[in-house]
């Protein structure tokens, strides 16, 4: 089995293990990190560009706002 780190050849200890040391397991964990934060901040970003950023927030807004305004109810009144 190689490590999916270093591509070294090695015995798991278990069929789930795929690095060969906590030292391999810890720096590919810390960069799967550093990618997923990476791909967060470029999603901001795209959606920045594409001017969606904030206005579905705002849309949503004004639907609930709409949504939880209850309906004007006309009572006649009856004046003696
Ligand atoms: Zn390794």
């Amino acid at each position: 089995m190689k490590c999916d780190k270093c591509d070294r050849e090695f015995s798991p200890a278990t069929t789930w293990q795929r690095f060969c040391s906590s030292k391999c397991r810890d720096a590919w964990n810390n960069r799967e990190k550093l990618r997923r934060q990476i791909e967060a901040a470029e999603e901001r970003r795209a959606e920045r560009l594409n001017g969606h950023d904030g206005s579905k927030e705002k849309i949503d807004l004004v639907t609930l706002g709409l949504a939880s305004k209850p309906e004007p109810i006309k009572r006649r009144r009856f004046v003696a």
